[in-house]
């Protein structure tokens, strides 16, 4: 490993000050101690982020790995209603990354503490032969009964999505293709960003749990993979106008022909997709209008077996799950 001191190390990465007052004890003792806070439930994911498989050296920089290995989680803390709160990471580091470049990692996470209030509280450190691991959990709460489950989609309900899609995988293909050195015109560099520095929706999620009924999914992988995800566990179908899927101006200027592709297949957007009841979708609507965010009703419920349509042109097309590994 390429850490010579992994006290020291830890020393570096410690978090100066904590933010939540229920932190008991966080790095440096043999685990972290949190007093919990009652009437909340409490909410935990893990995500890992694999060197080659989900980034490498010419996709993303250190500062954006750590950024997104973190981001990802919270987007999840976010898809079900939730506010980060604590995080801990493990890290597993080969030979050929420097402790510069292992503390710009950090570095990265930093930024979504500093943003979000939230607190590294713990990890490990160990080597790998040759490729860098990072899984991180973070731990996140929402109020009792709020929870914004997959399987909360009812017949009639009115299909919404946040912001734009098929940015991230349209970045990516052109980091594979010319590296994150590459100078990017303004619009590529646009899309790049999108996929080297996500943002988790996590005030749009909040503002959803004020709802009774929502169904939500957070969008890793592609629009046709998460609506599928929702069906099954809903029991419904989901049907999804093809010319209302939002698309950035960026990526329907880069490649008009490819960008539904990119939004169907593509994913890592980090946006969020739900159904909610029509009732309650003009105050959500309100809502974003107010505070600028863009949110957009694809489609609709209706009954079924757990299936997705595209309606496409005239036609009606069934939407599998499919998502390509974009690194093979
Ligand atoms: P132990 O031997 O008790 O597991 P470690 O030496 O692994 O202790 O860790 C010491 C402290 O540093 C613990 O609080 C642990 O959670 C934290 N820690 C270790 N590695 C990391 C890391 N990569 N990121 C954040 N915290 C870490
Ligand atoms: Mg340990």
């Amino acid at each position: 490993m390429s850490i010579k001191d992994e006290f020291a190390f830890i020393k570096m990465i410690k978090p100066k000050k904590s933010h939540s007052q229920h932190l008991i004890t966080g790095i440096g003792d043999d685990a972290a101690l949190i007093r919990p806070m009652g009437e909340m439930d409490q909410i935990i994911c893990m995500d890992t982020m694999v060197e080659g498989i989900h980034f490498t050296r010419d996709t993303m920089s250190p500062f954006d790995i750590g950024y997104k290995a973190v981001a990802v989680n919270i987007s999840d803390i976010a898809a079900m209603g939730g506010k980060p709160l604590y995080y801990l990471v493990s890290i597993a580091v080969p030979k050929k990354w420097s402790q510069d470049e292992l503390i710009a990692i950090y570095d990265g996470m930093k930024e979504l503490s500093d943003t979000y209030k939230i607190d590294l509280i713990g990890g490990d450190t160990v080597s790998s032969p040759d490729t860098l691991m990072i899984t991180v959990t973070v731990m996140g709460q929402v109020q009792r009964d709020k929870q914004l489950l997959r399987s909360n989609a009812r017949v009639g309900d009115v299909v919404f999505v946040t912001g734009t899609i098929g940015d991230s995988a349209a970045g990516l293909e052109l980091l594979l293709d010319k590296s994150r050195h590459h100078s990017f015109q303004a619009i590529e560099e646009q899309l790049v960003r999108r996929h080297q520095h996500p943002s988790p929706r996590v005030e749009i999620g909040h503002s959803l749990s004020l709802f009774d009924r929502v169904s939500l999914n957070d969008i890793s992988d592609g629009l046709a993979s998460e609506t599928n995800e929702i069906a099954e566990s809903s029991k419904v179908n989901l049907v999804i106008d093809e010319a209302k899927i939002p698309l950035s101006a960026a990526l329907l200027h880069y490649n008009k022909s490819r960008a539904l592709e990119w939004a169907l297949y593509g994913g890592e957007d980090f946006e969020l997709i739900g159904t909610m009841a029509p009732k309650d979708w003009e105050q959500f609507h309100n809502i974003n209008q107010m505070s600028g965010i863009l949110v957009t009703v694809i489609g609709y419920v209706q009954e079924g077996n757990g299936e997705v349509f595209l309606l496409k042109n005239e036609d009606i097309i069934p939407l599998k799950k499919k998502g390509y590994n974009h690194f093979k």
